[in-house]
């Protein structure tokens, strides 16, 4: 059992370098961690960074995803969907309102299941590869 109390807010995150900090920031990040330590949380909300981590004080408010989480989500998911309907459509062509019924409800779930994971990925790799304000 681990007591967040007993963290040293001192200890050193040794530098890693190219790759393999890119994939250890992605990682953190797609589990909403901070990119820094992997312990404390990166998110005060669905989508909101914290200023800072409460484990190791790594400043996550200078980091400005801006556009990219929704333009790789809605990349992701339409990579899904499209051929997921394209698939239904040879199927047996079903009626346009049953596909928009299938495919407009899972369109919106995924966006909003990903969108906070694909946004924590892209505070990661900001993280790895030094990208700031
Ligand atoms: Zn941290």
């Amino acid at each position: 059992m681990t007591n967040a109390g007993e963290h040293d807010h001192a200890t050193e995150y040794p530098a890693e370098s190219g790759a393999s900090r890119f994939f250890t920031g992605l990682r953190r990040g797609l589990r909403r961690k901070c990119p820094n330590c992997g312990h404390g949380l990166a998110f005060s909300g669905y989508l909101k960074i914290r200023e800072t981590c409460d484990c190791c004080d790594h400043k996550l408010g200078e980091y400005r995803c801006d556009d990219a989480p929704p333009y790789f989500t809605i990349f992701i998911v339409g990579h899904i969907v499209v051929p997921g309907a394209l698939a239904v459509e040879q199927s047996g062509s079903p009626s346009l309102e049953l596909q928009l019924g299938i495919w407009i409800p899972v369109t919106l779930f995924l966006t909003l299941a990903l969108l906070p994971f694909i946004k924590g990925g892209v505070l990661g790799v900001q993280w790895a590869m030094g990208i700031r304000g």
